[in-house]
């Protein structure tokens, strides 16, 4: 695989569209640029980091936007967790596990009584 993915942030990513930051960061081989953004009461708001992808397979340490250098982070991306399972790799609507916490934890509510996960009570 010859491209990486890093994170990095500046305080003008947050006014900035992506076309804006991919062109800004031109120099640096960006293939692509996805903004991260956080639910705020109720709306969707972008914050000052973006994931970069660059075309070279190793990462750069630092990338110039506006004058300033800017540390890039390496994107670890979600571990990908089953809901039904609670296993690893796949979701959960495309589960084929006999294990179903779900439907155990609904038949034990059910019957009015409660279980432990984790270490802890949950009614
Ligand atoms: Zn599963």
């Amino acid at each position: 695989m010859n491209s990486c993915r890093g994170v990095a942030s500046h305080r003008d990513f947050v006014d900035m569209d992506l076309t804006e930051i991919v062109d800004c960061m031109a120099d640096h081989d960006v293939i692509e640029a996805r903004k991260i953004t956080k639910m705020v009461d109720g709306t969707r708001r972008s914050t000052s980091s973006v994931i970069f992808t660059f075309s070279d397979a190793k990462l750069p340490e630092r990338v110039h936007v506006q004058y300033e250098s800017v540390p890039v982070r390496p994107c670890i991306p979600k571990t990908l967790r089953c809901f039904n399972c609670q296993l690893y790799g796949h979701h959960g609507n495309a589960c084929r596990s006999s294990l179903n916490l779900l439907g155990y934890m609904r038949r034990r509510r059910s019957l009015g009584g409660s279980m432990h996960i984790l270490g802890r009570e949950v009614p």
